[in-house]
């Protein structure tokens, strides 16, 4: 199958910066696919090459097999969804969503069954007559995403969309935005710096560094098989030895990683050390623990008893254990 869309060699400078490094990726057709990675990273800049915001220094960039490297963006069959949804505030919700199709010339009929077929996608429907400024957050937000889906795009661009909502509306947007793509089968390409959104919603993950691709995987495979250290780190806890750490408590150089939920704390286990701090986290407790030999884990334990489950406190001497599969060789080769 093609791919929905795939950059070659792409690099992208701003003067002496290199936002871009040479950069090759391939995203499947209807996939949910996001990029993750801290600020700077250079995400927002590959989602606006894509979109054709940006020109790429070098490298090529290809929309359905096709090379769109100097295509104008309204020539692509992409739109992008921002962060700050960017509604008329003058125009009521159908008008806004609408906006698009009037400015193509589709015929109004058209337009107005297409808008209301748009906004019933979003869980909108009913909504057509209000303005921006009556809405919550979040049903501006699906506004801005009827007013995208409309044009029918091959690929959805969506540039942190959920950053503005508070976090309980957020984790519904992500369950709701998911499902959406299932439906409607286009492509998402989604651009987060949060690593549990990227978790829950994404077929497969891009994990950016420093203008760079360290790792592109599923959810699972990214937590479970992390290619780098800063991918370890990354996407959850990276729990990382190194040094002294590394040899004496998997009696060899090089660097390693255990997953927190991965380590039990039991009486006769591989290493000892002290709990050094213990944190209630409501559903589980972490336990941050001083290695006798050098190095700090943290261990995840599920808070099943409540309150009569705080057996270990600050200062216990603990005994740590786990199986050798759960140990990540992160070595550099
Ligand atoms: P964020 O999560 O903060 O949006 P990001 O991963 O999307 O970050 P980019 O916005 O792609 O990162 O930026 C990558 C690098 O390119 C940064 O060093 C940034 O300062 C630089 N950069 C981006 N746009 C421009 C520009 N128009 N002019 C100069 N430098 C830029």
């Amino acid at each position: 199958m093609t791919a929905a869309v795939r950059l070659t060699s792409v690099t992208k400078r701003f003067g002496a910066v290199t936002a871009v490094d040479d950069l090759d990726l391939e995203i499947r057709d209807g996939e949910f696919f996001s990029m993750l990675g801290p600020s700077g990273s250079g995400k927002t800049t590959v989602l606006r090459m894509i979109a054709g915001f940006e020109a790429p220094t070098s490298g090529t960039v290809y929309l359905d097999g096709k090379d769109v490297t100097t295509q104008a963006p309204f020539a692509r069959n992409v739109n992008t969804v921002f962060q700050d949804y960017a509604l008329f505030p003058h125009l009521d919700v159908l008008g806004n969503v609408e906006y698009g199709l009037a400015v193509k010339k589709v015929p109004r009929k058209e337009r107005r069954e297409r808008a209301e077929a748009a906004l019933v996608s979003v869980q909108l429907g009913g909504y057509g007559a209000r303005k921006p400024g009556q809405l919550s957050g979040g049903q501006r937000q699906r506004v801005a995403l009827a007013r995208a889906l409309v044009n029918r795009p091959k690929v959805l661009l969506l540039d942190e969309p959920l950053g503005a909502l508070d976090l309980k509306l957020r984790r519904e947007m992500q369950i709701e935005l998911k499902d959406l793509q299932r439906e409607v089968g286009i492509t998402f390409v989604f651009v987060t710096h949060d690593q549990e959104e990227a978790l829950t919603m994404s077929d497969r993950i891009a994990v950016f560094n420093n203008g760079r691709v360290e790792q592109v995987a599923a959810p699972a495979e990214l937590y479970e098989s992390p290619a780098s250290s800063f991918v370890a780190g990354f996407v959850g806890t990276s729990n990382l030895l190194t040094g002294d750490a590394a040899r004496s408590v998997v009696g060899r150089d090089g660097m390693f990683s255990i997953r927190p939920e991965k380590i039990h704390i039991g009486s006769d286990g591989r290493v000892r050390g002290t709990v050094e701090a213990v944190v209630y986290l409501g559903s589980v407790n972490h336990y941050v623990v001083a290695l006798d030999g050098g190095g700090t884990l943290t261990v995840l334990r599920q808070n099943l008893h409540g309150a009569s489950d705080q057996a270990i406190d600050q200062g216990d001497q603990v005994s740590l254990t786990w199986e050798d599969e759960h140990l990540i060789d992160l070595t550099p080769t």
